[in-house]
């Protein structure tokens, strides 16, 4: 038991364990299912309320939903991930699938008919001072790579659309 409290730091400053928007900093493992679209926009919202961008929680679901959406549709049945995170004064959310690789043509379609699925959440992003990408993952990761990110006076601009 004694040798235990060698190893907790002397002096925990739980002011500093308190959600902000600097440690926003999430990432989440998700079964890619449709079911799992509106477990991800409770959580995004709850996040982005308790670090104090509750203002953007309207955005940040609707893009967390069109992205996850995207990845079911184009990669069913398979494992995707998302993060929240905040840096530099933005938001961004960014969703990574499990879609395979395709030969250069027809991943070219492919990407086009993955960017057409993207294109109203892409407008209302833009809309909002924003951008939103798809890609392929970089390396070593397979698969796409699809994001939002968005200033904070996006949650503005979002409202009177
Ligand atoms: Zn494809």
């Amino acid at each position: 038991m004694s040798n235990n409290a060698a190893c907790l730091p002397d002096g925990i400053r739980t002011a500093s364990l308190e959600p902000t928007r600097a440690n926003l900093n999430y990432s989440f493992g998700l079964p890619g299912g449709p079911y799992c679209l509106g477990m991800a926009r409770t959580v995004v919202r709850r996040l982005l309320s308790a670090h104090g961008l509750a203002d953007m929680a309207e955005l940040g679901v609707l893009a967390a939903s069109e992205l996850l959406a995207n990845a079911c549709l184009f990669t069913p049945g398979r494992d995707v991930s998302l993060s929240v995170r905040w840096r530099y004064g933005v938001l961004r959310l960014t969703v990574f699938d499990e879609h395979p690789a395709h030969a250069a043509d027809v991943g070219d379609a492919c990407r086009a008919r993955r960017r057409q699925a993207l294109a109203t959440l892409d407008a209302v992003v833009n809309a909002c001072g924003g951008i939103c990408g798809l890609a392929a993952a970089e390396g070593p990761l397979a698969g796409s790579r699809m994001w939002v990110v968005v200033p904070r006076e996006a949650a503005t601009l979002y409202a009177r659309i």
